[in-house]
């Protein structure tokens, strides 16, 4: 029994059921929109430095009260908001950073091994591209850190380069870029999450997995150290294993589980031009900015960004979207994108854990659930792998990689 029907529990219901379980997938929603849709689809081991870093600590604070700026954490007594706050700050410290390098890119390499598998799986078509990632910075501050992360990168086995402005504007020779120059992960991915999610979805049904909509988990009928039964809106479900991938709403389900897990909702803003007249051969983090642009999917072009640590029932603060717009103009300034009307606009809650890396693993208190979430702002690049991870632990085989990093309970 997979409860939540994002990236991180269509990926899992996949394994399980290619290596033969009885699948059913529980969801809240339809299946149609959860954070695994309108995300940038980066699928990137560049990414091995986690959310929790020294430096946003810091940043955040600075930009607590701009309603347009791209990080956010809304002041509240919230006891678990608090927690998290005190979690996090602990973990934004160089040697946690460092110590998450080495994992993050494991799990990343490896779901991406797996995506490019899918890729060419008859009936899984996502517009998977590997031709790499830019991160664009402006400032002399951030271009002097560059050599360093290009370093690190090197270090850790991955196909990195130090791009000046001609040669970043080399590589994309329709747009102007306003820039000092970039760093080139030739080893990033990237791919179009919606329909990576469809692709999913439809091969699901075909192998007769059962995908239940608009039935929200409340609770659980436990026996001993077992969980028996999962108690739903629609339904009460009998269940031999239960894996917890439930995304930004987790670590309430957790505690219906007796289980502690430090996570808040992380939402974020994206838009997508369908029909772009703007054309850019290479997805873009503009690095100062904190905004990520990807061409996907032919002639689409899609913007993302911000970071605001709210409740998932807190009223979406449109003004984001102005702050990711403006920002784009700052890079490209030929892109000259008028603020669209808010039924185009897409937000998501990412998952959040303390240290920015996921909880992936068993707990102690029931022998028969399976946790994976947690991923934060890089669900869908590690989802295939997650997915590999979580059947593995089911299976009880070893798994494809150390997961102790990702130990669901590491925060006690
Ligand atoms: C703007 C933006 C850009 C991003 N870009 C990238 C990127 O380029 N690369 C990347 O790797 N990541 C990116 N991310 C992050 C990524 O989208 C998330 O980490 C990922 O989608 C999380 O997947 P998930 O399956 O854990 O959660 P979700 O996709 O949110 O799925 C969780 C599901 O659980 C269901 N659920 C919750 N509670 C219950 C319940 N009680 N009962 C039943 N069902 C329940 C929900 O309805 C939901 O469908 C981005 C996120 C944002 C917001």
């Amino acid at each position: 029994m997979v409860i939540g029907g994002g990236i991180i529990g269509l990926s899992s219901a996949y394994y399980l059921q290619q290596a033969g379980h009885k699948v059913t997938v529980l969801d809240k929603g339809d299946f149609l929109d959860n954070c695994s849709y309108g995300n940038a689809g980066y699928v990137c081991p560049s990414h091995f430095v986690p959310l929790a870093t020294p430096g946003i600590v810091w940043k955040g604070l600075q930009w607590m009260f701009n309603s347009r700026s791209p990080f956010y954490v809304r002041p509240s007594l919230d006891r678990a908001l608090i927690d998290w706050g005190f979690k996090f700050m602990r973990s934004a410290n160089k040697k946690k950073v460092e110590a998450a390098a080495v994992p993050l890119r494991d799990i990343s390499v490896l779901s991406q091994q797996e995506y490019k598998t899918w890729s060419v799986l008859p009936g899984f078509d996502f517009a998977y591209q590997q031709k790499g990632l830019l991160e664009i910075f402006q400032t002399t501050a951030v271009a002097e850190h560059a050599h360093e992360t290009v370093k690190k990168a090197k270090e850790l086995g991955l196909d990195v380069e130090l791009l000046n402005y001609e040669q970043l504007q080399k590589l994309e020779p329709q747009t102007t870029i306003n820039g000092l120059g970039a760093i080139f992960f030739k080893c990033d991915a990237h791919l179009y999450p919606n329909k990576l999610m469809s692709s999913l979805l439809m091969f699901l049904k075909a192998k007769d997995v059962q995908l239940i909509g608009n039935a929200e988990v409340t609770g659980f009928e436990k026996e001993g150290n077992t969980i028996k039964k999962v108690i739903t809106t629609k339904q009460v479900y009998e269940a031999d294993e239960v894996i917890v991938a439930t995304g930004a709403w987790s670590r309430e389900i957790a505690a219906m589980m007796d289980t502690k897990i430090p996570l808040v909702p992380g939402r974020g803003y994206s838009l997508t031009l369908e029909n772009s007249r703007y054309k850019l051969n290479y997805p873009a983090i503009l690095v100062e900015g904190r905004v990520a642009v990807t061409p996907m999917d032919g002639n689409k072009i899609r913007f993302g960004g911000t970071m605001e640590v709210v409740s998932t029932n807190t009223p979406p603060r449109y003004q984001r979207v102005e702050g990711i717009l403006n920002a784009v103009k700052r890079f490209m300034p030929e892109f000259d994108i008028a603020m669209p009307s808010t039924d185009q606009l897409w937000y998501g809650y990412r998952p959040c854990s303390a240290d920015g890396l996921p909880y992936i693993g068993r707990i102690s208190h029931y022998k028969n659930v399976v946790v994976a979430t947690g991923h934060a702002m890089l669900g869908l690049s590690l989802g295939a792998g997650t997915g590999k991870l979580v059947s593995e632990l089911v299976n009880d085989v070893t798994p494809a990689m150390d997961l102790s990093p990702f130990a669901v309970e590491r925060f006690g």
